[in-house]
């Protein structure tokens, strides 16, 4: 499941998270005047407008209460005047009528006045209209009940009984004042977004205007409800219209009208703050980040050029100007560093060509006094105003100059594998050692040196061994070579012996070839002697390829009898345009030559064996293509190693020491010439090319 990370929202760079920092701080303010305005804002707002509405209503229901309570004490009044007393008087009754119509026209309001006798028959009313009175059954009823009032549909009816003033015991009758509903209406009110009623709470009577369709649910004793869109507010009333309430309605968006123009007020100054702080943050920032990003481009330039040379110039105080003095500081030291390390770097190569140098100086010598007289020379070049000096003598040194006055030399002892003291190089001043790579540097030349010495006395000793082996073998040839004549002509003496038989005869042929053989394998391995030990030395002449020519028809006119012997022919063809000279020494051609041909004849029993001379890269090439036996490839490279034969039936039959070509080689490198064999394997014949170097 992949986790949700915070941080991927959040902006990458120092400059986005900068403003977006500033931002929020500038913005926390309006956002918490935003909140407190929606929210604690509206609740205050709808309080203060409940109280506000509430005392408002008191007032409403004090004035309708105390009119009704002066209707009374007004009644009460008019029927406690004389004048009452007569109005069971038929003609007096215009008077009371007219007293009537007065007191209404005095209240201003819709009401009627009228008395009722015993009987409630209407004596008289204040109206013109004879008053015709219908609600005796509510009008008992409030009797009964000892009630100065009832309700008709329209109106409440006030009541009061009139006494005689003479009796005042008896009674005489009623004033009535029969109040219409409608009066109230004057405490109602119907403003924009205000409506106020007077409900009856059983009946649903309304007087007034109700605010749209508003469904009342009003309770006897004080209260609100408070909607969507709206706040209902109810208060009851007492006395004669207890079962009455006064029900203001208020539309919310008139209560909260000033909310409403105190939050644009505010989103206004949020619009207008936005943009101030959105610039006072971005110039905050760019003020901040500007010597940050100026720093941020030197180093890309620095990466890019890699000029460790540039310094940055920031206008500023405090820590980015700190900052820009380090980064100056460290640009510096890196600049610094870098001209060391290069300094460094460039001595080391200089150091390890000389170290090549000297190293390619020293293996051309050949001799312990030539290494040692090139070492001293190359290093008194490289330490000019230094002074060394060699000696063979073992040095009596201070413990303190131990290292580093000595370059001391050791030699290997290959007969008792041990290292002995060779010598050692003195240094005048040790000041140039004292760095550990220069010493290192200079102990490295040592060790050069030492390596080389043991060369030339590996190959001094190796050359006395070969040279020792090769003077016995030479000597031990010759003292076997003397008996072997003996023995040879011994037995040329005897097959010259005319009475021998036949198996006589076959033994002393037996004894004869195999002298021969002998004595063959002797002159060879005389012969790779001779040339190890230096013996044989080459006089080299400059001949042209028509005396090569000769010198091979010669050859061949010698050996023609062996391979006439085997059915074999043997043709030679000079392919040379226009003659060349070459550089030989006759006498060892011809003996490569013998040894190649006969080699051929040898390993050839049917077909023919073909000479050619022709031109080489290096000057002449004397191929022998016989059609003999042939040579595998595996065994090739390995013929011209001393000693060597490849085992086949052949070979077994031939008899041979395995040095011919070997000598032949050997031979041929001493007037710088050379010997290739070639061969397509087994059976296909080989073809042997002498290579002469052309002057
Ligand atoms: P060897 O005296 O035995 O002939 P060489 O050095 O002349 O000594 O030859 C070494 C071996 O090389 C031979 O024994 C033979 O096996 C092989 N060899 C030399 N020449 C030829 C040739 N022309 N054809 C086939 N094999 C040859």
């Amino acid at each position: 499941m992949q986790v949700f990370k915070l941080q991927t929202l959040l902006p990458k760079t120092l400059k986005v998270k900068l403003r977006i920092a500033l931002f929020s701080i500038g913005f926390l303010p309006y956002f918490l005047i935003l909140i407190y305005t929606h929210n604690l804002g509206e609740e205050k707002i709808i309080d203060d407008v409940l109280k506000t509405h509430y005392a408002q209503m008191s007032q409403v229901k004090k004035s309708v209460e105390e009119q009704f309570v002066s209707l009374q004490k007004e009644m009460r009044f008019l029927a406690s005047l004389d004048i009452m007393n007569d109005m069971i008087v038929k003609d007096v009754d215009k008077r009371i009528a007219q007293l009537l119509i007065q007191k209404e026209q005095d209240l201003a309001m819709n009401l009627d006045l009228f008395t009722l006798d015993m009987s409630e028959q209407v004596i008289s009313f204040s109206h013109h209209q004879k008053y015709n009175f219908k609600y005796n059954t509510s009008f008992q009823e409030a009797l009964t009940h000892k009630k100065s009032y009832f309700f008709t549909r329209n109106s409440v009816v006030l009541f009061t009984p009139i006494y005689s003033s003479l009796e005042s015991s008896e009674q005489l009758g009623y004033l009535l004042l029969n109040y219409s509903l409608l009066n109230l209406k004057s405490f109602t009110q119907h403003k924009e977004g205000i409506h106020s009623i007077i409900y009856h709470r059983n009946s649903q009577i309304e007087i007034g205007e109700k605010y749209k369709d508003i469904v009342l649910d009003i309770t006897p004793i004080r209260g609100q409800s408070i909607d969507d869109s709206y706040l209902v507010l109810y208060e009851p009333f007492k006395g004669i219209l207890d079962a009455w309430s006064l029900v203001y309605m208020i539309e919310k968006s008139v209560a909260l009208a000033f909310l409403d123009s105190f939050i644009f007020f505010v989103w206004g100054l949020f619009g207008l703050g936005f943009v101030i702080i959105a610039l006072i943050s971005w110039w905050i920032s760019k003020r901040i980040l500007y010597p940050i990003s100026k720093l941020s481009q030197a180093t890309q330039s620095i990466i890019s050029t890699q000029d460790y040379t540039t310094q940055v110039s920031v206008k500023s105080q405090g820590e980015i100007s700190t900052l820009a003095d380090d980064f100056n500081a460290m640009i510096r030291e890196t600049n610094n560093a870098f001209e060391v390390l290069e300094k460094e770097n460039k001595l080391r190569l200089l150091r390890f060509i000389q170290l090549i140098n000297i190293f390619n100086q020293l293996i051309e010598t050949q001799s312990e006094e030539a290494c040692i007289t090139i070492a001293l020379d190359e290093l008194k070049e490289l330490m000019p105003h230094q002074k060394f000096s060699f000696s063979r003598e073992y040095p009596t040194y201070k413990q303190s100059e131990k290292r580093l006055n000595y370059l001391m030399l050791y030699i290997k002892n290959f007969k008792k594998q041990s290292c002995d003291f060779y010598g050692v190089i003195h240094l005048e001043y040790t000041q140039e050692l004292n760095d550990s790579y220069e010493y290192k540097f200079y102990r490295s030349i040592a060790t050069m040196i030492m390596l080389q010495l043991d060369q030339i006395r590996l190959i001094e000793q190796t050359q006395e061994i070969s040279r020792a082996k090769s003077n016995f073998i030479s000597h031990m040839s010759h003292e076997l070579r003397t008996p072997l004549h003996t023995i040879l002509s011994s037995t040329q003496y005897l097959i010259s012996y005319e009475n021998l038989t036949e198996q006589q005869q076959e033994k002393i042929a037996t004894v004869e070839s195999s002298a021969d053989h002998l004595l063959g394998m002797i002159n060879d391995i005389l012969d790779l002697a001779q040339i190890e030990a230096g013996k044989i030395s080459a006089t080299i002449i400059k001949i042209s390829s028509d005396e090569v020519e000769k010198i091979i028809e010669e050859i061949i006119s010698m050996l023609e009898v062996l391979a006439e012997q085997k059915n074999i022919a043997i043709r030679f063809e000079n392919k040379i345009p226009k003659p060349i000279i070459v550089q030989v020494d006759i006498r060892l051609l011809k003996q490569i030559i013998i040894n190649l041909l006969s080699n051929a004849i040898k390993f050839t029993h049917q077909g023919s064996i073909d000479l050619l001379l022709e031109l080489h890269a290096q000057g002449l090439a004397i191929k022998i293509q016989d059609s003999g036996i042939g040579i595998s490839p595996q065994n090739l490279s390995k013929l011209f190693d001393e000693f060597s034969q490849i085992k086949n039936q052949d070979t077994n039959q031939q008899k041979g020491s395995g040095l011919g070509l070997a000598i032949s080689k050997k031979l041929s490198k001493l007037f710088d010439g050379d010997i290739i064999l070639e061969s397509e394997g087994e059976g296909c014949g080989t073809k042997a090319i002498v290579v002469l170097r052309r002057k």
